[in-house]
């Protein structure tokens, strides 16, 4: 029977225990990652050692890092005070931690960091040390901003109108339910004006869809103009018909409005040979105005429905309201 050789040599080769004392290996496993690492003592909150790698990374040489001092001032002023309290609470009670900051480099710009910190004790179980390593971060941060960018975008264009640019039914649902809890909190008024633009199947057949669109638009272009407060809302309802929602707005204001907007729209002086109610493109109004009077934002919605079909009923280019 044979027995595999057993060199002495070959298993101490072997043995992970062996490069215990060897610091050189440590030294140059550690220093050829990407990875920064570094060691600070407690008690002085001297770096006892940086990695060299530092040095390519921030632009600093590797022996400028000597207190904390130095790290904490090249954090970016926005980062600073959240980054070292943190870091200083959480080696105080000598629990690992990580934390992401922006690091400055010579030429005033910053990179984006992931510290993560291992807080060693010694036999009395008193914080002795901490060591870490720097990640640079910079990428993925970068990755997730331009993911925040995106999500922004899809949610603005998600309340967007395609083509009026307008808010959009759903942006316009919402604010109707906001404002109708705010109407009801505050006992403010909320006027709401919808339009409808009359006669439109016509112009469509008789202009074509393509100048039926550019109608819709500057339609639209102009209503924006009577969003005037940063809490209005106009939005394309569907269609050919908008709505103009207006919060702590009484019925003669809501009024005056739908009577500018009817003048606004006779402006544009857009043709429409196949109207019943002139020769130009014009739109009937229905207003409604509550200081919570209606159960619900929908039973009000319909209740200023009803209105604007009295407007169409009663020969189209002109304005109802409900009485409240
Ligand atoms: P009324 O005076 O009673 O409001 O009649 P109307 O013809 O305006 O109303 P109707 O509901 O019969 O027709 C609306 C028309 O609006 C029909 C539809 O093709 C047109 N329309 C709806 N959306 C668009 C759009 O995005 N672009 C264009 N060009 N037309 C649209
Ligand atoms: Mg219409
Ligand atoms: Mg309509």
């Amino acid at each position: 029977m044979t027995t595999p050789a057993t060199h002495a040599n070959d298993t101490a080769a072997f043995d992970p225990g062996s490069f215990e004392g060897d610091h050189a290996v440590y030294k140059t496993l550690l220093e050829s990652t990407n990875a920064i690492p570094w060691k600070i003592d407690w008690r002085s909150m001297r770096f006892g050692y940086i990695g060299p790698q530092i040095e390519p990374l921030l632009g600093w040489a590797q022996d400028s890092w000597m207190t904390v001092e130095d790290w904490a001032t090249r954090i970016h002023p926005e980062d600073r005070e959240r980054a070292v309290n943190f870091c200083v609470s959480q080696s105080q009670a000598g629990v690992d931690h990580e934390v992401d900051y922006r690091a400055l480099t010579p030429d005033g710009s910053y990179v984006w960091i992931r510290d993560v910190v291992h807080v060693v004790r010694d036999d009395n179980g008193e914080v002795d040390c901490l060591v870490g390593f720097m990640f640079d971060i910079s990428e993925r941060k970068q990755a997730e901003e331009e993911l925040l960018r995106l999500q922004r975008e899809l949610e603005r264009l998600s309340l967007t109108d395609g083509l009026t640019g307008l808010s959009n039914r759903r942006k316009f649902d919402q604010q109707l339910e906001l404002e109708w809890k705010e109407s009801r909190r505050s006992g403010k008024p909320l006027s709401l004006i919808v339009m409808d633009i009359d006669y439109f199947k016509q112009f469509n057949d008789l202009y074509g869809h393509i100048a039926g669109d550019e109608c819709l638009k500057a339609i639209g272009g102009m209503l924006k103009g009577f969003a005037r407060r940063p809490r209005d809302v106009a939005a394309r309802f569907g269609g050919e018909e908008f709505v103009l929602l207006l919060p702590d707005t009484d019925q003669d204001e809501a009024r005056k409005l739908a009577e500018e907007c009817t003048r606004a729209i006779a402006g544009l002086d857009i043709a429409h040979e196949d109207s019943q109610a002139g020769c130009r493109v014009t739109a009937s109004f229905g207003i409604g105005t509550t200081v919570a009077a209606w159960t619900d934002p929908r039973a009000f919605l319909e209740i200023v429905d009803q209105q604007l079909y009295a407007a169409k009923r009663n020969g189209r280019n002109r304005i109802a309201a409900e009485i409240a």
